[in-house]
């Protein structure tokens, strides 16, 4: 009981960042009694700071409420994203404050396990040696990947960034640096991350579609990112759009990535054909100035545009059909041609929507999938931080 109860308490600190304990009684249901005796043993481990200097609206008198917060130097966790060509990693504190992160290539031409945990290794090894003193309780690390994931999130079943399958990336870490690693789908951390980030505007159970290389989809449903029952699942953007249609990366025609994907909008502005090869990167100048035709009104770009939004709006609305309609976020550096995807994205989702009224999706864009995609893996792995923390009596 007094560990569900430390845990319980630590969830809420975790969805408040800080707050006093009246509001830990009511988040948690647990009397007063039991918050003051859970808040007491995790400040004394230092897991928890009170900040007694709380500043009392004009004229208010009486004893100050003590707000509690996570404390930053209680320990930190190791981040990597890694996608066709590059890993980026990152170190958060306790609070979820990123206090390092740096980057570096990784070979496009097959890499093995030992190239893919070299490269996420010496980085966080790096950075970890730049921190400061109080700064190296390494407690858990997490990794996301473009690709899928078995649902234990141990091992990266299959990638486009290697022909390679099944590599058991998180024991080859775990061994190295004494702590538990989870390897789980990008999306399912996009979701991790905006479930903190946008509260207010998504709610409790949403969807967000990453709009890059490749495309992709992550749900949050019930407090969690939602899997498969035994991958990480959600190929959103190898769903059928057009049998016959655009030749996709995966090696199929018509997908939805066929027309949405960055290297399928680019085939399309340049009035290529949908049969030519996908290109393998699409750098970010080659991507502004798509943007940049669009905003100028050329007529291959906007079509481009269209074509995709109308491929993703059809595959929202599937996915409204088999759940219900959702807020959606777009994430990813297609997300800032959505002024031009966004017309004939939402002509699709009414066209084929079984409600009488349509209720238009609330949509909301990050351009910056990278730093989404690491502060949703810090997220997740602080929560697993907190079990550990919660167990620990
Ligand atoms: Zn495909």
């Amino acid at each position: 009981l007094r560990k569900r109860n430390r845990a319980a308490v630590l969830a809420a600190m975790r969805r408040a960042a800080t707050v006093s304990r009246t509001a830990l009684t009511g988040d948690t249901g647990l009397s007063p009694a039991t918050v003051s005796a859970i808040t007491g043993e995790l400040l004394a481990e230092r897991v928890l700071l009170q900040d007694k200097q709380i500043n009392l609206p004009n004229g208010r008198r009486g004893r100050p409420a003590i707000s509690l917060a996570f404390n930053p130097e209680n320990c930190v966790v190791g981040v990597a994203s890694l996608k066709v060509g590059a890993v980026n990693a990152a170190i958060y504190d306790y609070t979820g404050t990123q206090i390092a992160s740096t980057q570096q290539p990784i070979r496009t031409d097959n890499p093995d396990l030992g190239d893919i945990t070299l490269a996420i290794g010496s980085l966080c090894e790096a950075m970890l040696a730049q921190l400061p003193a109080n700064r190296l309780d390494l407690r858990a690390i997490n990794v996301s990947v473009q690709g899928i994931t078995d649902i234990a999130e141990t091992t990266m079943i299959w990638s486009p960034m290697t022909r390679k399958r099944n590599l058991p990336i998180a024991s080859a870490l775990a061994a190295r640096f004494g702590v538990p690693v989870h390897v789980g789908h990008d999306c399912n951390r996009i979701v991790m991350a905006l479930q903190a980030m946008e509260r207010d505007r998504l709610g409790d159970h949403f969807a967000a579609v990453l709009l890059s290389h490749g495309i992709g989809m992550g749900i949050f449903q019930d407090g969690r990112p939602l899997q498969g029952e035994r991958s990480s699942a959600m190929e959103f953007g190898h769903l059928s759009y057009q049998p016959n249609g655009a030749l996709c990366r995966c090696g199929r025609r018509g997908c939805i990535e066929a027309y949405a994907g960055d290297y399928a909008i680019l085939r399309a502005a340049r009035g290529e054909p949908g049969d030519a090869a996908p290109v393998g990167i699409v750098t970010q100048a080659d991507f502004d100035e798509i943007l940049e035709r669009a905003v100028a009104g050329d007529r291959c770009a906007l079509e481009a545009c269209e074509r995709a939004g109308a491929a993703i709006g059809i595959g929202i609305a599937n996915m409204f059909a088999l759940i219900d309609p959702f807020p959606v976020a777009l994430v990813g550096k297609g997300a800032a041609l959505l002024d031009f995807m966004r017309p004939s994205m939402m002509e699709m989702i009414g066209r084929r929507s079984l409600m009488a009224e349509l209720v238009e999706p609330q949509l909301v864009s990050h351009s910056d999938d990278i730093g989404i995609i690491l502060q949703g893996s810090a997220w997740a792995a602080l929560e697993e931080v907190d079990a550990q923390i919660a167990k620990s009596v």
